[in-house]
């Protein structure tokens, strides 16, 4: 640090240090990484090493008419972008880092509003045997939501920020209840008599009352406990595979099966599959883009169907889009499928409409 440097503390663990750089942009850059050159030394302290870690936020007045204000909020930024990257790293400011912040704070608040006001939706997507007579053999529920402008936002931008702002175990909590009420009512109206496979995320799996949730919303929907099936990925047993078995094992005990999601495309290992009793795989479509015809995608798929195969799993094959998937899938011994070949995702009135017409998918399973 030079004379010219100052160093305030601005409460709890976060510093400021001003520097006047003068003409070389890069100067606080390696000014920061100085500071953290030097915190990599252990500091002794009563005959006990402590290593102490930074996260440093920069952000640059590099015009004339200096707020203050206005930088240390821009470092602040930069420092929660620093701490967010796995911390003791360096970020600068950007104007995109605000950006950024204004969007997820506005989409949060408009979800956090459509959850209030109910404006959620779920559409359903069929799953089908892959042999004759390729009757439907599943139905998944897909969130949906809308914005503000009435568009659809993906479930890969929303529910990421809804995990992460604390409402994913409100937004699963609904979707369980509307996906038994709406599979009640195709079974009830003789539609379709299949189990709705909910997607559950593992902070909500890992509640403590989730078994019980489940088990008296089928109770209430009066839904038969078999037409219900939970879908997982490895995400359940990130912190605790023991207590992910105990829950496989009570929903098995109320008669509900479950099925590991996007198999293959996580951090799913052999070790964690032969500890989970789980009743279906489903293989994730990035393996079925380019099958057949991608010698690795054939490979892998092949493989999981061995390894189902042996431990008796049943096998569901995500993003069927072509008939020489669901032909090539189906010789290679894959049971089930699902997929844009089949059926799209379809709001409940639509999946009706279309039970009712035999239409769509008849053609597609010949
Ligand atoms: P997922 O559970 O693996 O769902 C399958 C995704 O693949 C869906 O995307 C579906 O629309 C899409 N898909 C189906 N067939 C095809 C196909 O032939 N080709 C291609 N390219 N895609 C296909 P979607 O609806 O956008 O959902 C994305 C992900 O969001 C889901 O992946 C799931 O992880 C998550 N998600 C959706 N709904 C829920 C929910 O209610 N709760 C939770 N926790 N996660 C959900
Ligand atoms: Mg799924
Ligand atoms: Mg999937």
């Amino acid at each position: 640090m030079g004379t010219s440097d100052l160093v305030f503390r601005l409460g709890g663990d976060e510093f400021l240090i001003a520097s006047i750089a003068r003409r070389d942009r890069n100067a606080p850059r390696r000014f920061a990484q100085g500071i953290l050159n030097l915190l990599k030394s252990p500091l002794e302290l009563n005959q006990i090493d402590f290593v102490v870690r930074a996260s440093i936020g920069i952000s640059l007045c590099l015009e004339p008419g200096l707020d203050v204000e206005q930088l240390v909020n821009d470092a602040d930024l930069a420092m929660y972008q620093a701490k967010a990257n796995g911390g003791n790293c360096i970020r600068v400011y950007r104007l995109s880092m605000r950006e950024q912040l204004d969007f997820v704070t506005k989409t949060v608040h408009r979800l956090r509003k459509s959850i209030e006001l109910k404006q959620l939706e779920l559409h359903y997507q069929l799953q089908f045997e892959l042999c004759p007579p390729y009757r439907p053999s599943g139905l998944e529920a897909l969130l949906r939501w809308r914005d503000h402008e009435n568009n659809y936002i993906a479930p890969e931008i929303f529910i990421p920020l809804a995990e992460e702002h604390g409402l994913m175990p409100e937004i699963n909590k609904w979707v369980l209840s509307r996906a038994c009420e709406d599979n009640k009512v195709l079974i009830s109206e003789g539609l379709l008599d299949v189990a709705v496979a909910v997607n559950i995320c593992g902070r909500f799996f890992a509640q403590d009352d989730f078994v019980a949730l489940v088990s008296t919303t089928l109770s209430r929907v009066a839904l038969p406990v078999s037409r219900l099936e939970v879908e997982v990925t490895e995400t359940i047993a990130i912190h605790d595979v023991s207590r992910a078995v105990d829950t496989i094992i009570a929903l098995h005990d109320i008669g509900v099966e479950v099925a590991i999601d996007d198999f293959g495309a996580g951090y799913f290992s052999l070790k964690l599959l032969k500890s989970l009793p789980v009743d279906r795989l489903k293989i994730d479509k990035l393996f079925i883009s380019d099958f057949p015809n991608n010698a690795f995608d054939k490979a892998v798929v092949q493989a999981v169907l061995n390894i189902a195969k042996s431990v008796g799993v049943q096998v569901v094959a995500e993003g069927v889009e072509t008939l020489e998937q669901a032909n090539a899938l189906r010789e290679q011994g894959c049971q089930f499928g699902q997929g844009y070949w089949y059926s799209k995702p379809l709001s409940i009135d639509d999946l009706k409409e279309a039970l009712k017409n035999n239409h769509i998918f008849g053609q597609r399973c010949l």
